[in-house]
């Protein structure tokens, strides 16, 4: 692991646990379970926090797990979140720890993610003499597959017995080099929905069209035609991704099939926007298709809302973050089309979802999120088990 760079304050708790939160890391990188067949590292996460003599409950939203540590006193409640899930990516990391459940990867760092918030509770729960009030410690299943973990999470009533007063996360950030930590205001991650569209034709020979009625010439001008959505119909500086990413249809070079199938995803930062996108997108599938004698089936899914951190919790996460690492350290990591179900947490609670620096190009730790060279720089762990410590403490102790 390398060393962390001088100017960062880790405190002598955190420190003993620098190489206990990278095996552990490791350990969980080992074995990556797709959404909702998180069992392994539930059990896992289940038995380390019983085992830290925390309140445990199990199987929410099938396979997450909350923690619960109650301080001296009564006093406020704090959500801390991780993510535990892989991806269906096969590894080429080639590091000695890669995976071994073939065809699954921990991909995005969450392996790190439950890593270091294992270690939080490991150290908090030694110092829980030291605060008043609750901590919870939400590990969630299915981050990366929709309609994910939180969503569920919060119907089944984590927010709940104890209220929680507010949410923080974190997630680690290649983007960014290690020993950095990104606190941005605001929106800092679009919402995320789908739509798929049928389009049903007449299928004939290729050879006489003219008998027929071809949907895969109509799902073209469908494609070309949503480019206008963001390009024509919404304010140019409000942005919007509209993405067909699957065009199926057909099945020999010389004939019209009968029918044609597209999906896409619509990204926004802007409620409102967003709530027009699925009558914009109709009203184009249905003028293309009726000008050129097609029919057509619709469905428009909204998935994750937009990821919004609370103006005064950002605030305050940037004051704990520049005592960790230094002010000159805290940075914008900006806003990305990408997404994150962290967003119904903080739709629910007032909060703030950091990134925490992870990338470092001398070691080769270059390459992004999701991809099956992924890794990231380890000595970014035990700066995320001291974030989110002093995070706790500080609100516990009323400084926010
Ligand atoms: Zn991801
Ligand atoms: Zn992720």
């Amino acid at each position: 692991m390398a060393g962390v760079a001088p100017t960062i304050a880790i405190s002598p708790e955190v420190a003993r646990l620098a190489e206990a939160v990278v095996d552990l890391r490791r350990t969980l990188h080992r074995w990556p379970e797709l959404g909702f067949h998180e069992t392994r590292t539930s059990t896992l996460v289940t038995e380390r926090l019983q085992a830290l003599g925390l309140e445990v409950r199990t199987g929410i939203a099938q396979t997450g797990v909350l923690g619960i540590l109650r301080g001296d006193a009564e006093g406020k409640t704090i959500l801390l979140r991780a993510d535990m899930d892989g991806l269906p990516i096969e590894e080429a990391s080639g590091v000695p720890y890669a995976s071994q459940n073939r065809g699954v990867m921990h991909a995005c760092g969450h392996d790190g993610h439950t890593a270091i918030l294992l270690t939080v509770a490991n150290v908090l729960a030694q110092r829980r003499r030291q605060f008043s009030g609750t901590v919870k410690f939400a590990f969630q299943p299915a981050e990366e597959l929709p309609p994910g973990g939180a969503k569920g999470m919060i119907e089944e009533g984590v927010l709940k017995d104890p209220r929680v007063d507010a949410a923080f996360g974190l997630h680690l950030w290649n983007g960014l080099p290690v020993g950095k930590i990104g606190v941005d205001e605001g929106p800092i991650m679009a919402s995320v929905d789908r739509f798929d569209i049928v389009i049903n034709g007449v299928g004939s020979h290729g050879a006489y069209p003219h008998t027929g009625v071809d949907p895969i010439v109509v799902g073209s001008h469908i494609v070309a035609a949503l480019q206008t959505v963001v390009s024509r119909e919404v304010p140019p500086l409000a942005p919007v991704v509209v993405t067909v990413g699957k065009f199926q249809g057909g099945t020999a070079f010389n004939v019209i099939p009968s029918q044609a199938e597209l999906s896409g995803t619509v990204r926004t930062i802007d409620a409102r926007i967003r709530e027009e996108m699925p009558a914009r997108i109709e009203r184009i599938v249905r003028g293309v298709t009726s000008g050129m004698r097609a029919e057509y089936a619709f469905n428009y899914a909204f998935g994750y809302p937009v990821t919004v951190n609370d103006v005064n919790r950002a605030q305050f996460a940037r004051q704990v973050a520049g005592a960790v690492v230094g002010n000159a350290n805290v940075v914008s990591a900006g806003m990305t089309m990408g997404a994150e179900d962290m967003s119904y947490f903080l739709e629910a609670v007032p909060g703030c979802y950091l990134r925490l620096g992870s990338g470092n190009p001398d070691q080769g730790l270059i390459h992004p999120h999701h991809s099956a060279l992924f890794n990231f720089d380890e000595a970014a762990l035990p700066i995320g088990v001291e974030l989110l410590t002093q995070l706790t403490l500080a609100y516990l102790s009323g400084w926010d």
